[in-house]
């Protein structure tokens, strides 16, 4: 049984006073349903240690939107994974396809963050997911694909224990467009196949997948019935508490 876990992912919204006010409304108002639902939330890195702070009491874990793969030195900018763990993070996003397609990641570069995420102890939401053209040229499987074995290269079963998958159709990152149950179902079958191939039944039996695109409360109980859908990544609707607080209690039910 895979407990479902949902990512509320904040992008490059709110303030210091507003991360906070969001972070403690969402404490309050999930309540026990974290026995059920596995949660974290990806505030801006600028908020990560005031966040961990004000959900230190709560079960919400804290995870970062991004890392770089070096662990110190002159890289102006960049975030290692000491620096987040020293702020209370337990997960990292790593290949937001708005990391990939606006700021120009590459698999290659995706990879070695996912490893040095991974060698750090932290835990991972690696994003995989196509363009609309893509989709419409037939080739949603081969790119997710891709994705994943190049995101992946030289990570053993126990290193990938540590990572949840998010697919996210780019078409459906806040257009409003959401992929249908049966288009998300058939991606995440075909995900699990393919991780099952690359490591073991076994394994691919217990990794999550989480889906990302639109999902809001209207739409989330559908998405979560789907066998392979075991979790959401969730923008737009991740910043309103009752919202991403209803998507929780939606996915609690779905177990
Ligand atoms: C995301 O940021 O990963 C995402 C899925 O955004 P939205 O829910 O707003 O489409």
């Amino acid at each position: 049984m895979r407990k479902p876990f949902l990512g509320g992912n904040w992008k490059m919204n709110t303030d210091k006073a507003s991360a906070v006010a969001l972070a403690s409304a969402l404490a309050d108002s999930v309540g026990s349903l974290t026995d059920k639902v596995d949660v974290a939330v990806c505030p801006p890195f600028v908020y990560l240690d005031t966040v961990s702070q004000a959900l230190a009491q709560s079960s919400i874990a804290v995870s970062s939107q991004d890392i770089y793969f070096e662990s110190n030195g002159a890289f102006t900018g960049e975030i290692s994974t000491d620096m987040l763990k020293d702020v209370g993070c337990e997960y990292v996003l790593v290949g937001h396809s708005e990391r990939r397609h606006v700021i120009g990641e590459t698999d290659e570069l995706i990879n070695r963050k996912v490893k040095a995420a991974i060698a750090a102890g932290l835990k991972v939401i690696f994003c995989v997911g196509e363009l609309l053209a893509q989709r419409e040229a037939e080739q949603t499987d081969e790119v997710v694909k891709q994705q994943i074995e190049k995101g992946l290269v030289g990570i053993d079963a126990a290193g990938a224990a540590n990572i949840t998958i998010a697919y996210e159709p780019v078409w459906a990152i806040g257009t409003g467009l959401t992929a249908t149950p049966a288009q998300a179902q058939e991606v995440h079958a075909m995900i699990r196949n393919l991780i099952a191939g690359m490591y073991s039944q076994d394994f691919a039996d217990q990794v999550r997948i989480q889906y990302g695109g639109s999902a809001k409360p209207a739409n989330a109980a559908e998405l979560m019935s789907q066998p392979d859908v075991d979790g959401l990544l969730i923008g737009g609707a991740s910043l309103k508490p009752e919202d991403f607080t209803s998507m929780i209690a939606s996915a609690a039910e779905s177990v």
